[in-house]
């Protein structure tokens, strides 16, 4: 944004101010300052899968994100190849629920989403509950929304690595300021 040339110190403290209260990614002065080094706490990756958002559990599962303290860094709904679900779960290649699981995550829409607050891995976790919605601990995603071990209402990524590939895989790095 070009600086107004003006003499008059109060215009230019209220200019200052309303630049430096713009988004990170419209503020390129802020941006080249602080963009690339800033602290951010924790990110980590998650999908609202094909069950949940055909049984229109989406805004409820949200709902539960926000109020666990989770902000969404990007998000986005998408109908996933499964060719892109066997690349995403390819650590699950050899177990005798690939071929089940991949054609679960391609049959509908699901979400795609970065989430990020302190310690959000382990918090994600947690807030989703047991893989298998039966063994999942009350109040949890898994336990209310879940219906099956397969279908399972939400992913969530298990470590800082697999945080890491999980969301380069979906996400560039100009969607994720
Ligand atoms: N899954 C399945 N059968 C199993 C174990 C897992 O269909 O016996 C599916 C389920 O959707 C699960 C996903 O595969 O969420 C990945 O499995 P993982 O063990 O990584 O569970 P998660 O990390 O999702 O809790
Ligand atoms: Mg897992």
């Amino acid at each position: 944004m070009d600086r107004p040339r003006t003499l008059d110190p109060r215009r230019e403290r209220a200019f200052q101010n309303r630049v430096e209260s713009l988004p990170l990614q419209w503020n390129t002065e802020r941006f080249l300052r602080e963009g690339a080094t800033r602290k951010v706490p924790e990110r980590t990756f998650s999908i609202i899968k094909p069950d949940a958002v055909a049984d229109g559990l989406a805004g409820a599962i949200l709902a539960e994100l926000d109020k666990a303290g989770f902000r969404i860094v990007s998000i986005r709904r998408e109908s996933i190849t499964k060719h892109e679900a066997e690349g995403f779960y390819a650590v699950h290649s050899s177990k005798p629920f690939f071929s089940g699981l991949t054609d679960f995550m391609s049959s509908g829409p699901l979400f795609l989403m970065v989430l990020e607050k302190d310690n959000a891995i382990a918090d994600l976790r947690k807030l989703m509950g047991a893989t298998n919605p039966a063994n999942a601990e009350e109040g949890t995603i898994r336990k209310k929304f879940a219906r099956s071990l397969g279908e399972n209402a939400i992913h969530g990524s298990d470590a800082p690595e697999t945080a890491a590939f999980e969301i380069a895989y979906w996400f560039a790095g100009y969607e994720l300021i």
